[in-house]
């Protein structure tokens, strides 16, 4: 009986006591335990989002390391997170950072500056597409606007929010400039505030 109530009343999150929304990106534990999306949010700085394909598939998942983890393990984690986030945003001065693995720039018509592409990690903090940000490159700060964000993983159920805005370590795919004479460059910081 216990069983069946559990497919449709998910009760309370079991770390923060709100409710359990079905729909949204809530995390299934190592003991079965399910945490609420905002918790999981709470704890990507430290244990972040990643996709990939798991040894031996060929398709391309989410590969969450909160799903490795215990209840008591993630009760020790939310003690944590909150100061890990706090030295992040020590250590960089910013609200938010972001770092660029890899660039693609793709011609955007005559007499008008590249699309450049920047693909790369989330270290912390929110992006949103219209962002004034700045990009550091080469020991220089130059400001940018954020044209577009494209997420990771268009089909992943629900996560969209998360994965475009980004939230520390969450994969944001791409972030889009179109400015001229920017230059970004892989190992460049994206930060902002
Ligand atoms: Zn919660």
């Amino acid at each position: 009986m216990a069983k069946n109530k559990a497919k449709l009343d998910h009760g309370p999150c079991p770390v923060c006591g709100r409710a359990i929304i079905t729909l949204l990106t809530n995390v299934k534990l190592a003991d079965e335990a399910e945490i609420c999306c905002d918790c999981a949010a709470k704890l990507r700085v430290m244990y972040p989002l990643a996709y990939g394909k798991k040894k031996g598939k060929k398709k391309i998942e989410r590969l969450d390391p909160l799903e490795a983890m215990t209840l008591d393990e993630v009760r020790a984690a939310m003690e944590k997170a909150p100061g890990q986030l706090e030295d992040l945003r020590a250590k960089y001065g910013r609200n938010a950072v972001f770092a660029v693995e890899d660039i693609s720039m793709y011609s955007h018509g005559w007499f008008m500056p590249p699309y450049i592409s920047a693909k790369g990690k989330d270290v912390f903090g929110f992006f949103d597409i219209g962002d004034e940000v700045e990009i550091l490159h080469a020991g220089a700060s130059v400001k940018a606007k954020i044209l577009d964000i494209e997420r990771e993983i268009a089909t992943e159920k629900d996560a969209d929010a998360w994965i475009r805005r980004g939230e520390g370590g969450y994969p944001i795919k791409r972030m889009v400039f179109s400015q001229k004479d920017l230059i970004i460059s892989p190992g460049d910081l994206i930060v902002k505030g």
